[in-house]
């Protein structure tokens, strides 16, 4: 692609489980995992794994002494109190949780998460000193019509009032074609190029270290195609959903991240 990637944004790939697992299996694909990622291959990809709540502490017990991070799915757009249900950021961290993802697309299709509140959360996770991954993305129909970069503008535009506010914990961005995700048909290196350049020129115009910023695609990256997405300077690694369950697939798709950080340093 045109650019090199900065040499400030080193690959990430995040493991989204979503609501799968149980105590045995997860112990099963967490000590694949390690087992496959070794030492090298951490040298130069960030890797992390998101079980549902009840298994992060499982997780922070496999992965204590591991590279890999862990992180959960969602967190609370509250500190603290009253809000049955919900899992605060610093539960969260009292987890030795990383990460925590806002926006999921199923979580705005299915519980009618709006961009207000998807950036209540992202700020409440990086308040409190947690890495929050913001997922945006267009629907098929929305494709279809030519509302694309519409709908992106609408979503990372309702992070901007983060921009005013310094965290030192970092904020990622997502890039989630909604037609793309679980349904074994992955964007383009074309389309997803032309979404993450979009992205970063519009974070850059709100005032974000865009630069330095790390912007994932996720929508059924498998190993075969995930060569190709990360070879674009503009990919920072991926969100990975399906493929994140099974260790071979999931290494895998860590090593080419791996890859193309050497290639492009
Ligand atoms: C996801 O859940 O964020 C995702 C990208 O899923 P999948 O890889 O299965 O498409």
């Amino acid at each position: 692609m045109e650019s090199r990637r900065s040499s400030a944004r080193r690959p990430l790939v995040v493991g989204n489980w979503k609501m799968h697992g149980g105590t045995a299996a997860n112990e099963r694909l967490l000590a694949d995992l390690r087992a496959r990622l070794d030492a090298h291959a951490l040298e130069a990809v960030d890797v992390a794994v998101l079980p549902p709540y009840p298994y992060l502490a499982q997780a922070s017990a496999w992965l204590a002494d591991a590279a890999v991070s862990w992180g959960a799915q969602d967190v609370a757009a509250w500190p603290e109190g009253a809000y049955t249900g919900e899992v605060s950021a610093a539960m969260l961290l009292d987890l030795g949780c990383r990460w925590a993802v806002a926006g999921h697309s199923e979580r705005r299709a299915l519980l009618g998460e709006t961009d207000a509140l998807v950036c209540a959360k992202a700020q409440h996770a990086l308040a409190a000193g947690l890495g929050a991954i913001v997922c945006v993305g267009e629907t098929l129909a929305e494709r279809e019509a030519g509302d694309t970069e519409a709908v992106l503008q609408r979503q990372i535009g309702a992070l901007d009032p983060l921009a005013e506010q310094s965290f030192a914990a970092e904020l990622v961005i997502a890039y989630e074609p909604v037609w793309a995700i679980g349904t074994g048909r992955s964007a383009t290196p074309e389309q997803a190029g032309a979404a993450h350049g979009f992205l970063r020129s519009r974070l850059a115009a709100a005032g974000f270290p865009a630069d330095r910023m790390r912007i994932l695609y996720g929508g059924s990256v498998k190993p075969e195609s995930a060569a190709a997405l990360f070879a674009l300077a503009e990919v920072d690694g991926g969100l990975v959903g399906g493929a994140s369950l099974d260790a071979a697939a999931f290494a895998g798709i860590c090593l080419h991240a791996a890859h193309s950080a050497r290639t492009s340093a």
